[in-house]
């Protein structure tokens, strides 16, 4: 791979002879660029090396924002600012834990920042999960957004009803995209394939179960506000849900109260346009999932809400079921961390790496949603990333963390070139992006993503 010459001239000390600060960041999602960013800003000419799994970078940006979201995705610009800045490198197609070792980047870097984000599903744990056509939210998101291992995804659209369990915003852009009208989403960058079959779905109904009440809801006012307006979908809400729940607006925060008023106002309209229902159920918990050769039905168990404080009340399952169809069944119920190497400290039960206000050892932090666990938007990550990248600036200064010269990619290149691995360079990834917006131009849609790894390595190999 070709280094940019500065790299060269910066590679042991600057000018005044202080020594470079090499920081490798280990993920190149929303954590990982805004850490890079702010660590230029604040430190004098570090060298940030950013590893990424993948040959492409972003992260969930790419792979997580649904494809109808095009504005929440600008913030690739930033991120591209940042991967162009010279003390920056974006090393792509190599993945800690696999290609390279945590110890290999300690001893090779000053500082580690971990930013692998959450790539797994919680499971439901619950009977018939394993049966065909229950797919997690995560790997729907994927297909259509064009993850490279969810790509063949077998979901069968046969069905009239999907049923959600879980109601956050993940399980909000699942169901819009279900029930989108397919001539709105041939304009955004989802895969062609899913088009495709989306545009032979005959799902018409997608309920969305959530285990407490509406005033517990976890999807926000915008997500509600585009169901409310899909033009051939009717958003119908069970009456019953919504019993006594006007009388808590008075004492509820503003965000709360606008999405709760919302709500109530909702229950009186009717799309009489829509082909198409939208269904959130409150008050329920599956128990179970039940077909023979595929999901057919879940059994719901019936909740009541515990708890002096209304918004954080838990659910408690009475002696009492209900059947609902499904003929898709999708659990999304959040999204978990993986620990990727043995050596990682990591907290099994909170799904995150072990650490103290992002400090996990000497020289080694955590940032994103590996460290604060899979909640929260790109704002809010930003915020964590600068604050980590803050620590590791103090750290630096007061911790004399970079107290002798260190080699940096220079040290683990010849492992990657032992072990066979095409390093993708910022170069090689705007050949593949100029590759995906020029198929986009053809299709009338921003890009056509890239989905196949194989391929993604031969088109920045290419000499396009
Ligand atoms: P990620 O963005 O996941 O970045 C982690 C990176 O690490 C990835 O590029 C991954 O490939 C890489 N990686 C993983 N393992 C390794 C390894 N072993 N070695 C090297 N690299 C590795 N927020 C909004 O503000 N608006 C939205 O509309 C929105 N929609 C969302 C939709 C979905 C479905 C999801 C799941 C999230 C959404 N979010 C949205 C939240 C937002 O995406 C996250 O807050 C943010 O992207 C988390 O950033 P991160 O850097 O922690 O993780």
């Amino acid at each position: 791979m070709t280094l940019r010459p500065n790299y060269f001239l910066n590679k042991f000390f600057t000018t005044n002879a202080q020594i470079i600060p090499k920081i490798c960041i280990v993920g190149a999602g929303t954590a990982g660029f805004y850490a890079a960013q702010q660590l230029i800003k604040k430190l004098k000419t570090p060298q940030i090396d950013i590893i990424e799994k993948l040959p492409v970078p972003f992260g969930l940006v790419r792979f997580g924002v649904a494809p109808d979201h095009p504005e929440v995705k600008n913030v690739v610009n930033t991120f591209t600012k940042v991967a162009e800045n010279p003390c920056v490198r974006f090393l792509g197609n190599v993945k800690l834990g696999t290609d390279v070792t945590l110890k290999q980047l300690r001893d090779a870097y000053h500082v580690v920042l971990l930013t692998y984000g959450a790539n797994e599903s919680k499971k439901l744990d619950i009977p018939g999960e394993n049966l065909k056509n229950v797919i997690e939210a995560r790997r729907i998101v994927g297909w259509y957004n064009g993850t490279p291992w969810d790509k063949d995804l077998d979901i069968d659209l046969s069905g009239e009803t999907a049923t959600i369990f879980g109601q956050g915003n993940v399980a909000i852009d699942v169901a819009r995209i279900l029930l989108s009208d397919v001539d709105e989403l041939k304009k955004t960058d989802i895969t062609e394939y899913a088009l495709e079959a989306l545009s032979k779905s005959k799902i018409k109904t997608v309920y969305l179960i959530g285990r407490r009440g509406p005033l517990q809801a976890a999807f926000t006012i915008k997500e509600l506000r585009e169901m409310l307006k899909l033009p051939s979908c009717s958003t119908i809400w069970r009456p019953e849900d919504f019993v006594g729940i006007s009388e808590h607006l008075a004492n509820l925060s503003r965000q709360k109260k606008r999405i709760t008023e919302l709500m109530l106002k909702s229950l009186e309209e009717n799309n009489t346009q829509a082909n198409k229902e939208f269904k959130p159920i409150f008050f329920r918990s599956p128990l179970e999932l039940v077909g023979t050769d595929k999901v057919e039905k879940v059994i719901l168990g019936i909740n009541k809400l515990e708890g002096e404080d209304i918004l954080k009340q838990k659910a408690v399952l009475l002696d009492k079921t209900e059947e609902l169809n499904a003929d898709l069944a999708i659990p999304s119920i959040g999204y978990r961390s993986m620990q990727v190497e043995s050596s990682i400290p990591f907290d099994f039960k909170r799904g995150v790496v072990q650490n103290n206000k992002s400090r996990v050892d000497k020289g080694l932090y955590v940032s994103g949603w590996l460290g604060t666990g899979p909640i929260g938007v790109i704002l809010s990550t930003m915020g964590n990333a600068f604050e980590v990248a803050d620590t590791i600036v103090n750290d630096i200064n007061s911790e004399n963390l970079v107290d002798k010269p260190k080699g940096g990619y220079e040290d683990i290149k010849n492992t990657l070139i032992e072990k066979n691995i095409q390093v993708i360079s910022w170069q090689h990834w705007e050949k593949i992006d100029k590759y995906e917006q020029d198929k986009g131009v053809k299709l009338g849609k921003p890009r056509e993503k890239v989905v196949d790894i194989d391929k993604m390595l031969r088109i920045a190999d290419s000499s396009l």
